[in-house]
C-alpha cells in the first residue's frame, strides 16, 4: 500500500469582498506568524489574554466581567451564548435570514426534550420554542418583538443584531426595551455588527448575552477568538441551572482569561490549550480597533457603503440591504435569475463576492476592512465588468461620475 503525498498546498490571494471572512489586516497576519513557539501557560501568552479581555471590554463598551474570547468562529461563541438555555425553556426567537435561522435551530436543539430531539435530531421541533419568521429582506422591528414577548412571556428572547444573510439591521433598542418590559433575558447574535457599528452593549440592559466572531468587523483570522459578553444576571442563572458542556461553559472558559468567581485575577488558570499565534493575532486586532476607534470605522463603513450602493444602482441593480459592511442586491432585469452564475464567474477570478445562502438568490458584496477609495473603486469596476461579461450593459461614464463625485478629492489627496 502506498500513500500519496500531494504537492504542497498553495492558496492564492483573493479579494475578500463578501459578508466575511473579511480582509485580515496585515498587522494581524504578522502578529500571527511572528509569535514564538510558546505553550498556553507561558506568562506572555497569559498576559496577552488578560490584556485582550480588557481591550475587548473597551471595544464593546461594557463593564461585564465575563467578556472574553471563545476559541473558534462565530458559531463557537454563539454555542457558548446559548449554554444556559435548557430543555423545556420557553424561548421566542426572531428569524429574518440564514444566520438567525441557524441560531433558531441551535435554540430548538438546546430546548428540545429527549423525545423531541430523537424524533428529528438534525432539525428538531421544540414545543417550548416559538420562532417568529420575518420575511427575507425585512428587518425585525421593535413592534414585532414587543407583540411576541407580550403574548408569549418567554424566559429567553433571541435576535440577530445584524442579519448577514439578507444584510438587514434589526432593532436592538426595541428588542432590549421589550425584554426589559416583559422580564425576558435577551440574547443577541452580534457576529456582523461588532467593530462595524458604533454601539455599547451596556446601553442595552435587556440583553444579557452577546456573541460575535473574529473574522468580520474586528479583522482578525477565523479560528482565533469569537468575542462573547455575559451580564452578571446571566451568569447567576447559569450557575443555578448549569450546562452540559465543559468546553463551552462560560464560567469555566472564563478562568483561562483570568476571570474567577466574578473577579479579574492576575493570571488565568488552565481550561484548555490555547494558541500563542491566535492570542497574538487577536490582541493585535483589538489594538488596531482601539487605535482606529469603532466610531471612526463606523463612519468609514457608512461612507463607502453609500458609494458602492450608488454605483451598483447606476448599473441597474436593486439593493435590498441596509447594513454598512455589505450590500445585498438583485441584478438588472435582463440578468435576473443569473445571480449564482455571476457570483461563480467573479469567484473564479479571485473576486470573492457571495450569493445569499438561502432563498431568494441574491448577490452579496462586502467591504470588510476594504475602507479606501482605491479598494471600493476596484470592487465597483470589477463588478461592472462582470455584468458586461454576461452580456449586460453598463455605461462606464455613469460609474465614473459616481466615483468622481465621491472620491476625486480623496484620490487626489492620496
Ligand atoms: C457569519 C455569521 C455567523 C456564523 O459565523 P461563523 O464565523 O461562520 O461561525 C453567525 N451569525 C451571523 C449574523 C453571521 O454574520
Amino acid at each position: 500500500m502506498s500513500t500519496e503525498i500531494f504537492s504542497k498546498l498553495e492558496i492564492p490571494h483573493t479579494i475578500a469582498a463578501g459578508p466575511g471572512p473579511g480582509n485580515t489586516d496585515p498587522r494581524v497576519l504578522a502578529a500571527f506568524s511572528n509569535a514564538g513557539v510558546a505553550d498556553h501557560m507561558q506568562p506572555d501568552v497569559l498576559r496577552g489574554m488578560t490584556e485582550a479581555k480588557k481591550m475587548l471590554r473597551e471595544v464593546w463598551g461594557t463593564k461585564n466581567i465575563h467578556t472574553f474570547g471563545v476559541a473558534g468562529t462565530g458559531w463557537s461563541g454563539l454555542d457558548m451564548m446559548f449554554a444556559a438555555v435548557q430543555p423545556n425553556d420557553k424561548v421566542v426567537a426572531f428569524s429574518n435570514g440564514t444566520f438567525s435561522g441557524i441560531d433558531a435551530l441551535t435554540i430548538r436543539m438546546k430546548c428540545a426534550t429527549l423525545d423531541e430531539l430523537a424524533l428529528n435530531s438534525l432539525n428538531p421541533t421544540a414545543a417550548s420554542v416559538t420562532v417568529i419568521e420575518v420575511p427575507h429582506g425585512e428587518s425585525v422591528s421593535g413592534d414585532v418583538v414587543e407583540a411576541a414577548l407580550a403574548k408569549h412571556k418567554p424566559k429567553w428572547a433571541f435576535m440577530a443584531h445584524w442579519e448577514t444573510g439578507s444584510g438587514r439591521i434589526n432593532d436592538i433598542q426595541g428588542f432590549s426595551d421589550a425584554c426589559e418590559r416583559h422580564g425576558a433575558m435577551g440574547l443577541a447574535d452580534a457576529v456582523s455588527s461588532l467593530g462595524v457599528e458604533n454601539f455599547s452593549i451596556d446601553d442595552f440592559p435587556g440583553v444579557v448575552a452577546w456573541a460575535s466572531c473574529p473574522q468580520k468587523g474586528i479583522c482578525c483570522l477565523p479560528l482565533t477568538y469569537a468575542p462573547v459578553s455575559f451580564t452578571d444576571s446571566y451568569i447567576e442563572v447559569l450557575k443555578k441551572c448549569g450546562t452540559r458542556s465543559f468546553v463551552h461553559h462560560p464560567i469555566l472558559e472564563a478562568r483561562h482569561w483570568g476571570i474567577v468567581e466574578g473577579n479579574d485575577i492576575e493570571k488565568g488558570t488552565y481550561h484548555r490549550t490555547h494558541s500563542a499565534y491566535a492570542v497574538a493575532a487577536f490582541h493585535e486586532s483589538l489594538r488596531i480597533t482601539l487605535e482606529q476607534t469603532v466610531a471612526k470605522r463606523a463612519k468609514e463603513y457608512s461612507r463607502h457603503e453609500a458609494v458602492l450602493r450608488e454605483a451598483v444602482q447606476a448599473m441597474g441593480c436593486h439593493v435590498t440591504s441596509n447594513m454598512t459592511s455589505l450590500i445585498v442586491l438583485n441584478l438588472p432585469k435582463d440578468l435576473a435569475g443569473r445571480e449564482m452564475e455571476m457570483v461563480q464567474n467573479c469567484r473564479s477570478v479571485g473576486f470573492g463576492i457571495w450569493p445569499t445562502l438561502s432563498t431568494p438568490v441574491q448577490v452579496r458584496i462586502g467591504i470588510l476592512n476594504l475602507l479606501t477609495p482605491a479598494a471600493i473603486s476596484d470592487i465597483i469596476n470589477r463588478f461592472a465588468q462582470a455584468i458586461r461579461d454576461m452580456g449586460g450593459e453598463v455605461d462606464q461614464r455613469n460609474i465614473d461620475a459616481v466615483l468622481d463625485r465621491h472620491y476625486s478629492i480623496a484620490v487626489a489627496a492620496e
